[in-house]
């Protein structure tokens, strides 16, 4: 199951130490060594998939069934103000371990070590642009 030259198989294997935050069979959580605020974990499925593109739908389901698990662990022993999940897909977007992981990143406040800069364009679409984007993406379905 495990593939070869992947940090994060090797995590679950056990040939690279971690800090393990929770365990079954589907999923290996444990602390990010950024920890870019304090208790920021990753999740992962136990067996190897590149990203979001290439997970069959049986190991999403395994995977992220078990996301809010570890969240609410995350929230019940820091009490966070927030938490953000993050999840990378490709090099342009920041992925930079290519076994999918999902963030999770408490929040503490404005200048914990997370942020996020969403610029919204809302003026530039119609209703009509929209629909027809949304029915574009459908399509592909
Ligand atoms: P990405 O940029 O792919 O979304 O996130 C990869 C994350 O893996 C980074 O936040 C990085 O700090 C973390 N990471 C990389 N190598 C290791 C490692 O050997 N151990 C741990 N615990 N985290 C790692
Ligand atoms: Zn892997």
């Amino acid at each position: 199951m495990g593939h070869e030259d992947c940090i994060f198989c090797k995590i679950v294997s056990g040939d690279i130490p971690s800090a393990k935050v929770y365990e079954d069979d589907y999923v290996y959580a444990f602390l990010d060594i950024s920890q870019v605020t304090k208790g920021h974990t990753l999740i992962i499925p136990k067996t190897h998939t590149k990203n979001i593109y290439e997970t069959p739908v049986d190991t999403a389901s395994e995977f992220f069934a078990r996301v809010p698990k570890v969240a609410n662990a995350i929230k019940a022993t820091y009490n966070p103000i927030g938490m953000n999940l993050l999840n990378n897909n490709e090099k342009p977007a920041d992925q930079s371990v290519f076994h999918l992981h999902i963030h999770l990143i408490p929040r503490y406040g404005d200048s914990d070590g997370f942020s996020t800069n969403w610029k919204t364009h809302t003026e530039e679409y119609t209703n009509e642009d929209l629909q027809k984007i949304a029915k574009e993406i459908n399509s592909s379905i």
